[in-house]
């Protein structure tokens, strides 16, 4: 039975949880405790030491917690994972771990506003420096662009599987072959596709960041964040002294030599989670595993009506633009079907006449919600331009993909010839 390689379905059920060793409960407990008791002050001081694995404190694991972890580690393919409060806590736990001041980064233009910020004005905070590259120019290859911004400081490369907004397909296996060639690890927020339609580390990325808040949770009622690491890259390159030196933050300990394959993950805990403090309450990791139990069935299901949203709208005459690399006739289709099972449920699209038809197409919505989270089971519209990447100025917003008439869809599981209706009239309102 253990080698036996499940398919995400049944992993998605079962990966790193059995029935309650204490009560047989079947369904995961929710270990809502700050604390557990060591057995001696022995058992204290060896958990202390990293040398017996256990719970110590919920800030740094947590059983409930964990099974989230081991859950998404296996849907992603990947080593170990570290649940955080949020996606842009695992986002900060993965850069925060890596980088120090003097470090620099290179990053894909096109990525979630919060993100931008966090790296432009964040990071610069701390000293370190980010380089954003535009990986839709024509001219020059995805790799080429990457490749063309990597300094002998560069410590890591980051972009996103399927961007939010901008739906930019990444070709993640050049990009992973141009990161590695300088030494350097890939970092893929891999939460537009999920772990069910896109597994980065097996394209060759080496850490993956999740807002688990979108699909995985799956029913806009939780934050949280998974950063999963791989368990491949070299960290004894020479570029990564924080992996290989004493540890001045966690005694003296050397956490590659020690954990290896999951010594980034191991650390990422330690020096980053155990200071920093942004962790998952069990009540929430509990809620986002109910939602991941059925992250194949739903992502199935987005992707269907998605499809059906973008056909609709891309034959509609109030339509100036559709966006959707689901569509076999979008440049990038190819592409996304070469890495993932399928285009989410994210769209965008343009209302012929601009920004003005645009806010009464969303005002004009009947069910569908205006708000800004995505990969709820409700559809969601909003207008990046005024929401999520506001703080952005217009070329960062050009950038990051977002035009001033771009609306964006996140097509939700009701049924489709409800969707379709609720678009049609609010199409309708706004032409009138
Ligand atoms: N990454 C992507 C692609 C996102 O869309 C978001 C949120 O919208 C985040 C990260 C941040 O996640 P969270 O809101 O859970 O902090």
């Amino acid at each position: 039975m253990n080698d036996r390689k499940f398919q995400p379905e049944t992993l998605a059920i079962h990966a790193g949880q059995i029935p309650d060793a204490a009560t047989g409960a079947r369904a995961l407990p929710i270990y809502q405790t700050t604390s557990f008791v060591f057995d001696s002050a022995e058992h204290a001081a060896n958990l202390f030491n990293l040398q017996t694995f256990g719970n110590v404190y919920s800030r740094l694991s947590n059983p409930t917690v964990a099974a989230l972890e081991e859950r998404v580690a296996a849907l992603e393919g990947g080593r170990a994972a570290v649940a955080s409060a949020s996606g842009m806590a695992a986002e900060a736990m993965a850069l925060m771990t890596l980088l120090q001041a003097g470090d620099h980064v290179v990053a894909a233009g096109a990525l979630y506003g919060g993100t931008v910020t966090m790296l432009a004005v964040s990071l610069a905070k701390f000293g370190i420096e980010v380089s954003f590259v535009d990986a839709t120019r024509p001219d020059v290859t995805q790799a080429e662009a990457f490749a063309a911004a990597i300094r002998p400081n560069t410590r890591a490369v980051y972009a996103e599987s399927l961007g939010n907004p901008s739906l930019v397909v990444l070709d993640i296996q050049a990009v992973a072959e141009v990161a590695h060639a300088h030494g350097l690890p890939l970092i893929i927020d891999n939460t537009v596709p999920s772990p069910f339609l896109c597994n980065p580390l097996a394209l060759g990325a080496d850490i993956v960041v999740h807002s688990a808040t979108k699909y995985l949770a799956g029913h806009g009622t939780t934050l949280g964040g998974v950063m999963v690491e791989g368990g491949k890259f070299p960290w004894d390159n020479g570029k990564f002294p924080g992996m290989t030196e004493p540890s001045a933050g966690y005694h003296g300990v050397r956490f590659y030599e020690t954990f290896g394959d999951f010594g980034f993950s191991m650390r990422a805990r330690m020096e980053t989670l155990r200071v920093y403090g942004a962790a998952l309450s069990p009540m929430s990791a509990w809620q986002i595993l109910q939602g991941v139990e059925t992250l194949p069935l739903r992502m199935e299901r987005h992707c269907r009506n998605a499809l059906a949203v973008a056909q609709f709208l891309q034959t509609h005459p109030q339509v100036a633009w559709v966006n959707y690399p689901g569509l076999p006739d979008h440049p990038q289709h190819a592409l996304l079907q070469r890495q993932m099972r399928g285009a989410s449920g994210l769209l965008a699209f343009g209302v012929k006449g601009g920004i003005a038809p645009g806010v009464k197409f969303i005002e004009s919505a009947r069910f569908m919600s205006h708000l800004v989270n995505i990969g709820d089971t409700r559809t969601l519209i909003s207008h990046p331009a005024s929401t999520t990447h506001r703080q952005l100025d217009e070329a960062q917003q050009r950038s990051a993909g977002v035009l001033p008439d771009m609306v964006r869809i996140s097509v939700g599981l009701e049924h489709v010839d409800d969707i379709l209706w609720d678009m049609d009239q609010a199409l309708a309102a706004a032409a009138a």
